[in-house]
């Protein structure tokens, strides 16, 4: 089976219920840059798919950075005077700013206020803060659970966590395919209990991962599962002299929400797989975006470095920051829905077959356009010269001159990629044309 059949074939009305479950049966786990959470997180992935597993010890010295101590957790609460727990860390992992410190203390409001986080203008939200790479502690909170506390209360705080030496844990799957040639796949692992930033972009990645896994391929997929920035850093850094082997690649994130599709160019602009995301795109309707490269944003950053430059694009829905659920306790199990994860599955899957697929033919009739009545190829009687794939037969027959490929002639002539595939097999099949022997 094609990769063309095997996305008419696949029930995603199916994979969005089976994508979604997994993010509900990852979503409580307490993740960070490091630690348990990630392991217990690929564990769960390793059911579903090949996976080498990678630890890197703390210290380590990858590029500019340092691979840092490992950070755990096991609990967190703030408690009243009368042992009332305000703030919980086994109600919600957001509690605690991750990274947070050990600390077990009494004090008051006042003494605590400099480690509370808040979003007053979603009070009962709870966001999403981070200190990989100053000892700090912190904990994040509704502001209207803030709004309780009391000037006149002494209140126990306890982060029971440990930071120490340790090791920086990420995993890939590799799916071999005929050609050493990659395509990588990347998506960060390093968020706690938020689903769409980024459980989506694990989940997208896990069953693309399982799709191909079934079928034979043209290119070799790379599965990244890392923690962000740090992860991407390491895996540049172990991994440099093979790079050269990545055709094209993708980062996954904000996958699972109810928007329309974002593709952000790689820093590269106009590559092979800019150009697939654009076209499959841009046949899906209006309302999708194609961004031009910026340096801020997810892992594409560190792909498209000025030392890398690989040809790596970010696909998302909604783009971080602009939503306003983005790195909040809102960001959950309602917040996405199956059919939007089922759907960046069978969006990615065509511009994987495009990639799969992208060849140059050679007209083997040049001289003049071949007559296709005679062959049985134009749909004589009725036949109408608008109908697509008579059109999609001109202009694969026109431009197979070696220069351009299928992609190029799906973009000169406006015609889906999928047409111009199975035109020009039709026309092969016919010995109208040949491929252009590399
Ligand atoms: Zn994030």
């Amino acid at each position: 089976m094609t990769l063309t059949d095997l996305r008419h074939s696949l029930d995603f009305s199916q994979l969005g219920k089976d994508m979604y479950q997994l993010v509900a049966e990852l979503y409580p786990i307490c993740r960070s840059i490091t630690g348990d959470g990630v392991r217990e997180t690929l564990t769960r992935l390793h059911k579903h798919i090949p996976l080498t597993t990678h630890e890197v010890p703390s210290g380590t010295q990858v590029f500019d950075w340092t691979v840092p101590k490992e950070w755990n957790i096991r609990d967190a609460y703030i408690r009243d005077s009368r042992g009332v727990k305000i703030v919980e860390f086994k109600e919600s992992n957001l509690h605690v700013m991750s990274y947070s410190v050990p600390v077990d203390c009494r004090m008051t409001l006042r003494q605590l206020r400099p480690h509370l986080f808040t979003l007053p203008d979603h009070q009962d939200w709870i966001p999403y803060r981070t200190s990989y790479y100053e000892e700090r502690w912190g904990f994040c909170l509704r502001h209207s659970q803030l709004l309780r506390l009391r000037d006149d209360e002494e209140y126990d705080v306890l982060i029971d966590s440990t930071l120490q030496d340790g090791y920086l844990t990420y995993a890939e799957s590799f799916l071999p395919g005929d050609s050493p040639d990659e395509i990588l796949i990347s998506a960060h692992v390093c968020h706690p209990s938020l689903c769409n930033d980024n459980l989506s972009g694990v989940s997208l990645a896990t069953f693309m991962a399982k799709s191909l896994a079934t079928i034979p391929h043209r290119f070799s997929y790379r599965f990244l599962f890392i923690p962000g920035t740090i992860g991407a850093i390491t895996w540049l850094s172990r991994n440099e002299s093979q790079v050269s082997r990545i055709r094209h690649g993708i980062v996954l994130t904000c996958v699972g929400d109810s928007g329309a599709y974002t593709y952000k160019k790689s820093r590269r602009g106009a590559v092979e797989i800019d150009r697939a995301f654009t076209h499959v795109l841009k046949h899906l309707g209006s309302g999708n975006r194609v961004l031009d490269f910026v340096p801020y944003g997810y892992d594409e950053r560190q792909f498209c470095s000025p030392g890398f430059n690989l040809p790596v694009g970010c696909f998302m829905r909604t783009p971080h920051g602009q939503f306003p659920e983005y790195h909040t306790s809102a960001d959950n199990l309602e917040f996405i829905h199956p059919r939007n994860l089922s759907e960046s599955l069978r969006t990615s899957l065509s511009v994987f077959d495009i990639l799969e697929n992208n060849r140059a033919y050679l007209n083997q009739n040049p001289k003049c356009e071949p007559q296709l009545g005679k062959r049985g190829l134009y749909r004589a009687i009725g036949g109408s010269n608008t109908d697509t794939d008579i059109l999609a037969m001109l202009w694969v027959l026109n431009l197979s001159d070696g220069e351009h490929a299928l992609l190029d002639i799906a973009e000169s002539s406006g015609i889906p990629f999928d047409a111009v595939t199975r035109v020009a097999a039709l026309l092969e099949e016919h010995g109208l044309l040949s491929e252009k022997s590399k």
